[in-house]
């Protein structure tokens, strides 16, 4: 489905040049679950922009279903996006004037399709939102806001959804509502990129890309094991000093 080839992506600041993402190679399958980590300013949403056509190379190949990217104009670029992306922010970038409906119904609109409401519904109802149909941004959570913004990423049932940062603004529990959200779309054959800094989410995928300084430095599959460590290390991280003596599992080697 994607398939990169020394991309990168350079900013002109002033004198200097900024290396946002500097010769990656990469290549994703329909129907993967794949996280994006790193620090910040690793390059992560500069990646993100571009395998989302949002943005174009400064060099490098981009081949996504077969169709070289940069070679696209810009409106086949924003039908390859209304089509087959499906995009989450992490501040949700929600219309704050208008209903959460209507929210949902801005990439039908785009799409010229019929019978946007009815279509717009179900996909508020697939993220348990429909009896908040009516309510403005305002009027809900912040956990709330982002499945308006999940059910207008998938109105038109996309191939593949960019996710950048999507529980960053979210308190724990409400972020594990929205990752159970992407897994139910994973388990229904949509493709999921998942941009986040916090290794607990991050591990939720099956696959796990760690970038930095706009190279990947790390591209793996996440196991048992790997999962096993992140728990770990939240546990030490959440014992108090002096708590839990002779709780600790003897460890040998
Ligand atoms: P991340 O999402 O991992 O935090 P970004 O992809 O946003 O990182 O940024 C990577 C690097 O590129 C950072 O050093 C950032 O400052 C720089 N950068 C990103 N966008 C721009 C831009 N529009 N102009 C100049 N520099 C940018
Ligand atoms: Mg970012």
């Amino acid at each position: 489905m994607i398939r990169v080839h020394q991309l990168s992506r350079h900013y002109r600041m002033g004198s200097s040049i900024v290396r946002a993402l500097d010769g990656v190679d990469l290549a994703i399958r329909g129907g993967e679950f794949v996280s994006i980590t790193g620090a910040s300013g690793s390059g992560k949403s500069t990646l993100m922009h571009l395998l989302g056509c949002l943005d174009r190379p400064t060099s490098g190949l981009y081949e996504f279903n077969g169709r070289l990217v940069h070679k696209l104009s810009d409106r086949q670029l924003a039908a390859i996006r209304n089509r087959t992306i499906g995009f989450v922010f992490q501040t949700f970038n929600l219309i704050n004037r208008t209903s959460a409906l209507d929210n949902v119904t801005v990439p039908l609109i785009y799409g010229r399709k019929g019978n946007t409401r009815a279509a717009a519904m179900e996909a508020l109802r697939r993220v348990g939102l429909a009896e908040r149909a009516r309510h403005k941004p305002s009027e809900l959570s912040g956990g709330e806001r982002q499945r308006v913004a999940i059910a207008r990423a998938i109105v038109n049932n996309p191939q593949i959804i960019f996710a950048d940062e999507p529980t960053g603004n979210l308190d724990s529990r409400t972020g594990r509502q929205i990752l159970e959200i992407f897994h139910t779309l994973h388990a229904a054959g949509v493709t999921i990129i998942l941009v986040t800094h916090e290794m607990d989410v991050a591990v939720q995928a099956q696959r796990l890309i760690r970038m930095k300084d706009g190279k990947i430095l790390e591209d793996r599959v996440v196991d048992d094991a790997l999962r096993g460590e992140m728990e770990a290390a939240d546990e030490r991280f959440r014992l108090p000093q002096g708590a839990g003596v002779g709780s600790t599992p003897a460890r040998s080697g």
